[in-house]
């Protein structure tokens, strides 16, 4: 698989998904641009949360990709670029699957790569359809640790645990050539996902499910947290929660979980 769209490599700058969603709202995109960034000095997750990143040490880049499908029939995106960004880890570390499973990584409801329990990657995407007819423009942010996790666990006061893929082989990838793997994967996922949807991927998501079958409790969102045993995803990619003898469907919003111990 080779990258087919735009690449554009930046030395510094605020935030690759920033860039281009300002390119987007000005209607400046036509073709899939993947912009990578050497530094970022504001990177960001969720809701305004800050995505910290050592240059030399992360792979921190964004993807603009139009999808003829509307914005509300993109659910379970970020659930399928979880599973190609695993699909090009593994060509770029070199090891199948299995062993990207053996060695602890998985994936947690709904944008997180997680390995041996702790933070590998995150995944955030923005956009939208600008008028009725328009193609619909994801923005989708990725950014994976690659070495010296403890640098950036130090800088985190969240508290929570952080891996890098330094883990899995010597030195860790490439970041050039882990980024390739990544965008070319993510080019052929996104594709097949406008033409049908995330329901294909759902039994593939459930294979990688960090938290399957475990209690856990979904916050955020300004509303009440929600408890239940984590039981997959549906056909739309949301989250389904056992609670007493029924299963109730949680919808990816602002929302966390957590494991409740
Ligand atoms: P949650 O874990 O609550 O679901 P989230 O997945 O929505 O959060 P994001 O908003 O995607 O998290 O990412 C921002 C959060 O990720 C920060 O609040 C911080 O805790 C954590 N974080 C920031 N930088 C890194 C990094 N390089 N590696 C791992 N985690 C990071």
């Amino acid at each position: 698989m080779t990258a087919n769209c735009i690449l554009e490599r930046v030395t510094e700058t605020k935030s690759t998904n920033d860039d281009l969603l300002v390119r987007w709202r000005a209607g400046e995109l036509i073709d899939p641009v993947a912009r990578i960034a050497h530094k970022q000095t504001a990177g960001k997750g969720r809701a305004g949360r800050a995505w910290l990143a050592n240059p030399e040490d992360s792979l921190c880049f964004s993807l603009a990709f139009p999808f003829k499908r509307t914005p509300s029939e993109l659910s379970g995106l970020s659930l399928l670029v979880g599973l190609a960004v695993i699909v090009g880890i593994a060509q770029a570390c070199d090891l199948s699957e299995a062993e990207l499973q053996a060695a602890g990584l998985h994936l947690k409801w709904p944008n997180d790569l997680l390995l041996n329990n702790g933070k590998l990657g995150g995944i955030l995407i923005e956009g939208g359809q600008a008028k009725a007819g328009d193609p619909t423009w994801m923005i989708i942010g990725i950014g994976i640790n690659l070495r010296n996790a403890e640098m950036i666990a130090a800088n985190l006061d969240s508290g929570i645990k952080i891996n890098s893929l330094s883990l899995l082989t010597i030195g860790a990838p490439d970041i050039e050539y882990l980024w390739l793997k990544i965008i070319a994967s993510l080019e052929h996922h996104l594709a097949e996902f406008d033409l049908q949807g995330f329901k294909s991927y759902k039994d593939r998501w459930m294979n990688w499910d960090a938290y399957r079958d475990q209690s856990v409790c979904i916050s955020g969102a300004g509303k009440d947290p929600v408890y239940g045993i984590a039981k997959g995803v549906d056909e739309t990619g949301a989250l389904l929660l056992q609670q007493d003898n029924k299963i109730v469907a949680i919808h990816a919003g602002d929302v966390s979980l957590r494991i409740q111990s």
